[in-house]
């Protein structure tokens, strides 16, 4: 019994081919680890190396606590056994199986002992007296695990042990395997290229392919969660299909086309789990397994918009099951349907198939990596509001007031007391409260399992979506149940609505200096004069454009007319929207560029919030790019600014701003819990019986007429009651 661990493991043979690469891998104590990909990825060479039949190359390989990279195969506490079952010929099973154990002088009665367990565990007693000539293939490969175990090692390897065994004796050697792996509670390492012996007989499987890991895991997370188009196709059989499809968005919901003429709904809890919703409007792979091509007329019917046409080209009758080969619109190669084998079907003849897009994998074409997954953020509606002196977050039942450390690293102050996204990652969601966090209550609805977590799904109000949450694989999930996650402030990320973040990662430095700002006959410009270190920095534009007008005469027409400046020495600030790094804009006004230093860089997808030092500024410049990409922090960056964005002698700081939006952030807040109240009233009323629910649907009138007579209100305030008049079923009933 021993734990292994391999960590970065190379092997590159003479000759220079490289078998394995950064192999790692923790294996438990009585694990049973497969090894499965296709000819040639590099198994072998790994169990070898565990063995100490083959050199590790680079690396460290612990069996239990012990490095053993230079311990010797024998002295390692393992026992391989081999596809080609490598027995004496010469001698009997009981010889073959003793023989081992004869060598370390092990008691005679020991070594009976053992032979005779070992015997009767794989039920070959009445073999022992036998050569290997006299047995059977499968026999023969009952003796090679016998002298294995009677050598009661920490570690079996077994290196495709069956592929000499035909088909059936395959399947029931299988089942045996597994039992002994059972009885003898012992860590088992098997090498095999068949999916399904992986499949069935592996507690965790590790795909390979070219040398490298793919996915490791346990084989219903493999099946269900491929990390890549390779996993994907490598496990199930007949393998997954795989669409070009292209995904686009209507009324909230997101489609596949495939083809000309298929158009498929992803329904909302599969397209939840894009990890990143820029791919809706691109083109991906769709793979869908056979079993979930569906013949059955009851639920094509019942999903209308998951229906494809489809011709029937090739029936394989298997008499459990049928495999149909089936041509569509769009697809080069046949999409296989797995259906019951009591409809009967005709070469050419035409079907509709339900396509089960709820077990749909979406894969990057280009990257062939999963797009499914649990996304960066849950993407929540909610407001920003300025109350109680600092800002606050509000959706459904939920209110998130800010820290200073969150407020400090606001970069965009006009988002105050508008709407905005909160982003919640999944992995910041807790069960247990630290302080200062915020609870978010709601009902658990489903869970799903990923290589290092499970994801829990929970519904919670003011939210559409699912809430997910990332939880460890041993947490207990019970769906239906209550579920309260908790989240510090410091955790979330707020966008605007194109997607841009309005938090950076560290404090948002003001972007200030002293200088002068001169409108010399339309030629601006701004010399900044540093209160730290003194440096002069010069921006100048001109600020007209000459046109033609229709008598041919040139008129001067001003660019910006809403220019600050103010010959007196005064404060100058810049808005973090205000840079460019785009070549183009550095050319076009080379003297509206500013040169510095990037001391801080944080990306997010396409965008970067930065810090860069700056001659004649007091302290560094934060701000956002978009379309990132080339610099590194260090790097010298050179920033067009927009004279747009420089503004002269009134400068807000971000305490100044949130003290400024207290009393429209509270009457806007005093709007959204009244009207969340109403939406609960109205929530209540649906749910209680008919006489009751018609009384506080008088309620609701009333509420909504009172409304009517406040003008003031605004759209955010009417918006929840409206949706929530719709959800009234058993008042209108009556
Ligand atoms: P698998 O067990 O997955 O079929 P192997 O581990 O046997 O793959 O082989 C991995 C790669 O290493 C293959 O490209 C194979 O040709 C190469 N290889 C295996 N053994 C040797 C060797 N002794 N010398 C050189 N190359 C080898």
């Amino acid at each position: 019994m021993a734990s292994l661990s391999l960590r970065h493991i190379y092997k590159v043979y003479a000759g220079g081919v490289r078998a394995v690469s950064d192999f790692n891998l923790e294996i438990d104590d009585k694990e049973f680890i497969v090894f499965v990909g296709p000819s040639g990825c590099g198994k072998s060479t790994t169990l070898r190396m565990i063995a100490g039949l083959e050199d590790i190359s680079s690396g460290e390989l612990y069996i239990g606590d012990r490095l053993v990279n230079d311990v010797e195969p024998k002295d390692r506490d393992i026992a391989m056994v081999f596809q080609n079952y490598a027995l004496y010929p010469h001698m009997t099973v009981y010889d073959n199986m003793a023989f081992g154990l004869r060598l370390r002088h092990v008691p005679a009665k020991e070594i009976d002992e053992k032979v005779q367990e070992a015997a009767s565990i794989l039920g070959i007693q009445h073999l022992l007296s036998r050569r290997p000539k006299a047995l059977s293939g499968g026999q023969r490969q009952r003796v090679a695990l016998g002298r294995a175990i009677v050598r009661e090692p920490q570690v079996f390897l077994l290196d495709e042990p069956l592929s000499n065994l035909d088909a059936k004796l395959r399947v029931q050697m299988r089942t045996e395997i597994t039992k002994i792996h059972h009885r003898l509670a012992t860590t088992f390492i098997y090498v095999t290229h068949d999916q399904t012996e992986a499949m069935t007989m592996g507690t965790r499987i590790v795909v390979m392919k070219d040398g490298i890991v793919q996915q490791v895991d346990t084989p219903t997370t493999l099946y269900d969660n491929p990390a890549n188009l390779f996993v994907a196709c490598f496990l199930g059989s007949p393998q997954m299909n795989i669409f070009k499809a292209r995904l686009v968005e209507e009324n909230g919901n997101v489609y596949a086309l495939i083809g000309d003429t298929n158009k498929v709904l992803i329904p909302k809890t599969r397209a939840q789990r894009i990890i990143d919703k820029s791919v809706i409007g691109k083109d991906v792979l769709l793979g869908i397994r056979p079993e979930d091509v569906h013949y059955e007329q009851a639920l094509v019917e019942s999903h209308p918009e998951c229906v494809i046409d489809a011709t029937v080209d090739v029936i394989e009758n298997l008499g459990n099951e049928t495999i149909l080969y089936l041509n569509i619109d769009g697809k080069e190669d046949y999409t296989i349907s797995r259906v019951n084998s009591r409809y009967t079907f005709t070469q050419g003849e035409q079907v509709r198939m339900y396509l089960a897009t709820d077990h749909a994998h979406l894969f990057d074409p280009d990257t062939e990596l999963t797009l499914m997954g649990v996304p960066d953020y849950n993407l929540i509606p909610a407001q920003l509001v300025a109350i109680e002196d600092t800002l606050a977050v509000v959706f459904g039942d939920t209110c998130i007031k800010l820290p200073e450390s969150v407020t400090k690293r606001m970069i965009d102050k006009t988002a105050i007391n508008g709407d905005v996204m909160l982003g919640i990652p999944p992995k910041a969601l807790k069960s247990e409260s630290e302080e200062g966090d915020i609870a978010i209550s709601g009902t658990a609805e489903f869970s799903d399992d990923y290589p290092r977590f499970r994801a829990v799904y929970s519904t919670i109000a003011g939210y559409d979506n699912y809430l997910i949450a990332q939880r460890p694989l041993d947490m207990p999930f019970s769906g239906g149940k209550p579920l309260t996650s908790y989240v510090s402030p410091d955790a979330i990320q707020l966008f605007k609505a194109d997607g841009e973040r309005l938090l950076a990662d560290m404090n948002v430095t003001d972007n200030l200096t002293k200088g002068t700002a001169v409108d010399d006959n339309g030629t601006v410009s701004y010399r900044f004069v540093s209160e730290t270190n003194g440096s002069k920095n010069k921006l100048t534009f001109v600020n007209f454009t000459v046109e033609t007008d229709a008598s041919g005469t040139k008129q001067p027409k001003q660019t910006y007319s809403d220019l600050h400046t103010s010959e007196a020495e005064s404060t100058i600030h810049i808005l973090p929207h205000g840079f460019s790094i785009d070549k183009a804009d550095i050319e076009k006004t080379p003297k509206m560029v500013l040169a510095g230093n990037i001391k801080h860089l944080d990306e997010y997808r396409k965008d970067a919030i930065i810090t860069v030092e700056v001659p004649g500024f007091n302290s560094d410049l934060t701000l956002v790019i978009r379309n990132f990409s080339g610099y590194n922090t260090g790097d010298k960056i050179k920033l067009a600014v927009d004279p747009h964005a420089i503004v002269v002698g009134k400068y807000e700081t971000i305490e100044q701003a949130i003290a400024n939006a207290q009393s429209e952030g509270e009457a806007r807040y005093k709007e959204i819990v009244a009207a969340r109240e109403r939406e609960k009233e109205l929530e209540a009323a649906a749910k209680k019986p008919a006489a009751k629910a018609a009384k506080s649907e008088q309620a609701a009138t009333v509420a909504e007429g009172e409304e009517a007579a406040e003008p003031k209100k605004k759209a955010a305030a009417k918006k929840p009651a409206a949706k929530a008049a719709v959800k009234r079923p058993t008042a209108k009933k009556k």
